[in-house]
């Protein structure tokens, strides 16, 4: 691979800044300038998220424990959100498989990154694994909530209202995403229950939002029309 690396401006390459290595499936999703800056191989990056996140402490802070996953190491943007959509699916995966979240740090860590990726997808049409994911992903954090009595995570608390309302939506969108001859009125009872949320969090901003969405939908809606495309239209109501 030695003839790939950058020799020179007349005749650079673009390589991966882990390994060093060029290769087809480099990828560049960050604000790094200048050919052959910022490419890397996805697995690469993962690699390294992950011994980065085992060396971590609790004292570090959350943050810095998903940062690998977030912000590119070399011009410490956030990458862009179609990949950080991925990167958020692999976090959470790799949380699962190689931290138990058992204290309430934990738990915050991996529903912040599950809310990254319900509120990445409401930015962009998704494949049908990343609709997967995120319905998955919204019904995890609602489940994490809910088996939560007691501790600082209840429904007591504002953030947690507005994450779980968010979730409504989330879920509203994608069911009308996947179509279906209940997909609007399913629809329609989340975007509802996405209301109340807000309400009891005196969320008038969310309160607006949701009923701007009901509204859309029942004086919008034309019989034929194609679901997926409505529901991406309906997340640009804002
Ligand atoms: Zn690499
Ligand atoms: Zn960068």
């Amino acid at each position: 691979m030695n003839e790939l690396r950058v020799v020179g401006a007349a005749n650079i390459v673009a390589v991966c800044y882990l390994c060093n290595v060029a290769g087809e499936e480099l990828r560049c999703e960050c604000a790094c300038l200048g050919t052959g800056n910022g490419y890397v191989h996805y697995l690469c990056l993962k690699a390294s998220a992950t011994a980065a996140n085992a060396s971590w402490v609790e004292g570090d802070g959350i943050d810095s424990f998903i940062s690998p996953w977030k912000v590119c190491g070399l011009c410490h943007n956030n990458y862009g959100s179609r990949f950080a959509m991925t990167m958020a699916v692999h976090f959470v995966r790799s949380v699962q498989e190689n931290f138990r979240p058992v204290t309430d740090n934990w738990k915050q860590i991996e529903s912040k990154y599950y809310m990254m990726s319900v509120q990445l997808s409401l930015q962009h049409r998704m494949s049908d694994w990343q609709k997967d994911n995120v319905m998955k992903n919204a019904n995890l954090i609602m489940c994490l909530i809910k088996h939560e009595g007691g501790s600082r995570l209840t429904l007591t608390s504002r953030r947690w209202k507005s994450i779980v309302s968010n979730c409504f939506q989330a879920r509203g969108v994608i069911m009308l995403m996947c179509g279906g001859p209940e997909s609007v009125n399913n629809a329609l009872h989340e975007f509802s229950m996405q209301r109340s949320m807000a309400a009891s969090n005196n969320d008038q901003t969310g309160v607006m939002r949701a009923h701007r969405l009901i509204e859309y939908l029942e004086d919008d809606f034309r019989a034929g029309e194609d679901l997926e495309d409505y529901a991406f239209q309906l997340t640009l109501v804002d």
